[in-house]
């Protein structure tokens, strides 16, 4: 276990601690070791060495004395009886502050994990605005934790892993923090994808010593130019870090077995100068590969990563790559916002005006996304740091996630051009809009009053902000709908009872009704009934207890509601040859709908029932019995069909559903949706349709519907 001491030294060589400083430091193990004390990590350890170790961490990073302090009781108000104003009594209102940020929500009881997940991580990012102390000292815990996984459940492994990989790993990298991002991924790897690691793991470890050879005489090839360039610098090798290799091997791009792709050199000089003198030297050592050269100097990332990447053709024929660097730019590479957070007044991400500072401040304007499930996508989208630069038309360069396409860069012009930008142009030449953004690209885009987005822009847009503003557009408009379709199906079912809307509405017990439901606007209870969350029923209930207390079952009203309106109906529908004036009924088994092969069945004493040319029920019947019928061309009534519709439960999708219904001019009775026990959606529309055609091209069009899964029309037999 670490100790005490060891964390004190650390402290003291990079900064003039005063013994108040080294009191607190002490007076934070005391209290942390009484609170902690009996308790144990699960790899048997005594829980102290925890804080002892994040504490350490904090230290490697160079972080000031409050810092050092949160380390070790970071975990109190969480794992112990301590509280927040107990240790804001001992520690004084900063430390508090500090350690309640870093404290996860664990106590909201009844919400799902990814709820806990999303509400914590808000509350981090939040703290983070004010302090930017916080997600230092929360990314140095979840080393510890990540270095110390392999005691825990397998299940628990996994899905921390996972987290670690899609969110705080990220967000090292973001914050610049390379060597902590590095070491959070390939831990992450190690136990999300056990396997793979130990194979590369073991292959690396293998080539190490063979290529010592190789690497000393690149490293001393490149010095001896150097000196004859008269340059000062430091050339180091290194191999790639384990997940780094992996994924590219994912992506195809190297392979394990081609040692000069897991390979990089690198020279870390003193000035910005010798950069490019290094650069110059080395090419002239080794043919540059073209399209290799990246200045990165001149074009900071995103998390303020500055260097020169260069390939060459080394002296054996190989690929070799090379970053060149300053002292300084290697500093901020590894310790990224670490490395210079302390120089700036105050710990606001208000007051600094640097790129990671603005990175963070994008993070927390995604704060007000309620669902959390789009919050955390949101936050992931946010990470990632590959960028394209593209341009404006006045020459401003902007920086998108690679991936971006014109409608990203629309809305991050502004929230208008990207709702209503139409045509996108790049390099003058008219492009897609889903179209993929490169760097070095001029970027145009018209916009038009009458374009407005739709959902299939969310399936190639990169950025958060365009994700959200095109989801809220979509929201406002399908809540826009919900509220038509339901006031058009509240209209329809009322009128079956024989009640008129427009009527019901001046009488003040509608309302009182309506309030009873819990809908203080009429519009909250037609847009309930559009996307599915309230029915006529329950209001109908409400209203008149008595009358409707009892209402039937649903299965019962759709068959009552087929019943009712194919015996009005069915009458002219169908001309049965040789016959007039006779009693005609469509068969409840098979429904038919006009322009099906259709077949009557004579009844003894009860007419004629027409059923579906091949259905089987008729197979059961006296072959002397059948008669010809045919479809009465000049009919332009409409028959009633149920269908049944399994699809994702997502909200909208009712709304969507009915709305393509209604596209088709298709007379919408009743439509309904339930959960089912795998949490896919049943809806169930009763529906009026001219004729088959009607009906075919209906099942395909819902059929074709995103997060449809199938279409079936429902007879009695069914
Ligand atoms: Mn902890």
């Amino acid at each position: 276990m670490i100790r005490l001491n060891d964390i004190i030294d650390k402290v003291t060589s990079y900064s003039d601690i005063a013994n108040d400083d080294l009191d607190s430091i002490k007076k934070a193990y005391v209290y942390s070791a009484k609170v902690h004390s009996g308790q144990k990590r699960v790899s048997g350890e005594p829980y102290l060495s925890h804080p002892l170790e994040v504490s350490s961490i904090l230290a490697n990073m160079k972080l000031d004395v409050p810092s050092i302090v949160t380390g070790l009781l970071h975990d109190t108000i969480e794992d112990t009886l301590a509280t927040r104003e107990e240790i804001e009594r001992i520690f004084g209102n900063e430390i508090a502050f500090l350690v309640d940020a870093t404290t996860k929500i664990s106590l909201l009881p009844y919400v799902s994990d990814v709820e806990k997940q999303a509400e914590s991580f808000r509350k981090l990012i939040l703290a983070t605005a004010e302090d930017i102390r916080v997600v230092l000292i929360k990314l140095a815990d979840r080393l510890h934790n990540m270095r110390t996984l392999e005691y825990l459940t397998e299940e628990r492994r996994r899905r921390i892993a996972i987290e670690t990989m899609e969110i705080y790993a990220p967000l090292a990298h973001r914050l610049g923090m390379n060597w902590i991002s590095v070491e959070l991924e390939d831990l992450a790897f190690k136990f999300s994808k056990p396997s793979e690691y130990e194979r590369i793991s073991k292959n690396v470890s293998a080539k190490k010593k063979d290529w010592e050879k190789y690497t000393a005489e690149i490293v001393s090839l490149i010095t001896a130019k150097m000196e004859e360039f008269e340059i000062c610098g430091d050339v180091s090798w290194r191999f790639k870090h384990l997940y780094g290799i992996y994924s590219k091997m994912k992506k195809g791009n190297i392979s394990l077995s081609n040692i000069y792709d897991i390979l990089g050199f690198r020279i870390v000089t003193a000035t910005e100068n010798e950069c490019y003198q290094v650069l110059g030297a080395v090419h002239s050592l080794w043919k540059p590969i073209p399209g290799t050269i990246k200045d990165y100097i001149a074009l900071p990332k995103a998390n303020n990563y500055q260097s020169i990447h260069t390939a060459v053709i080394g002296p054996f024929g190989e690929q070799m790559e090379i970053q060149i660097r300053t002292e300084k730019m290697h500093r901020i590479a590894e310790y990224g916002v670490a490395a210079h957070w302390r120089y700036k007044q105050g710990n606001s991400l208000e007051n600094g005006n640097d790129k990671i500072y603005s990175n963070l401040r994008h993070l927390v304007e995604l704060k007000d996304i309620k669902d959390s499930t789009e919050y955390i996508e949101a936050i992931k989208g946010e990470l990632i740091l590959d960028v394209v630069y593209v341009y404006t038309p006045n020459a401003d360069l902007l920086e998108f996630p690679v991936g971006s396409t014109p409608v990203d860069f629309a809305y991050s012009i502004h929230t208008d051009i990207g709702n209503h930008c139409s045509q996108a142009f790049v390099n003058h030449k008219l492009v897609p809009l889903n179209y993929k953004l490169k760097t070095g690209d001029m970027v145009e885009v018209m916009t038009s009053r009458n374009r407005v987005p739709n959902r299939q822009w969310l399936d190639f847009v990169v950025t958060s902000k365009a994700k959200n503003r095109i989801r809220s557009w979509l929201r406002k408009e399908e809540n826009c709908k919900a509220e038509q379709i339901g006031e058009a199906i509240t209209q329809r079912k009322l009128a079956a009872k024989g009640f008129n809307l427009r009527h019901l509405r001046e009488k003040k017990r509608f309302e009182e009704s309506l309030a009873k439901l819990q809908f203080s606007e009429v519009n909250d209870f037609y847009r309930a009934v559009g996307f599915g969350n309230a029915s006529v029923n329950d209001l109908l209930k409400v209203m008149h207890p008595r009358k409707f207390a009892e209402v039937a079952e649903k299965s019962k009203r759709i068959k009552s509601i087929i019943n009712r309106i194919s015996k009005d109906e069915s009458k002219d529908a169908v001309l049965v040859k040789k016959y007039d004036n006779i009693l005609i009924k469509f068969a409840k088994c098979c429904n038919p709908v006009p322009g099906e092969r259709i077949i009557g069945f004579i009844t003894r004493g009860r007419g004629i029932t027409v059923h579906v040319y091949n259905c089987p029920k008729l197979l059961e019947v006296d072959p002397e019995r059948r008669i010809d019928v045919a479809w009465n061309d000049d009919y332009s009534g409409r028959i009633p069909i149920s269908l049944s519709v399994r699809c994702e439960n997502r909200k909208g999708m009712l709304s969507e559903l009915t709305s393509a219904v209604s596209g088709l001019n298709v007379d919408i009775v009743s439509a309904d949706i339930s959960k089912d026990e795998i949490g896919q959606g049943d809806a169930k529309f009763e529906v009026a349709v001219e004729n088959i055609k009607q009906l075919e091209k209906l099942v395909e069009s819902l059929k074709n519907l995103g997060g449809v899964i199938s279409v079936e029309r429902l007879t009695c037999t069914s």
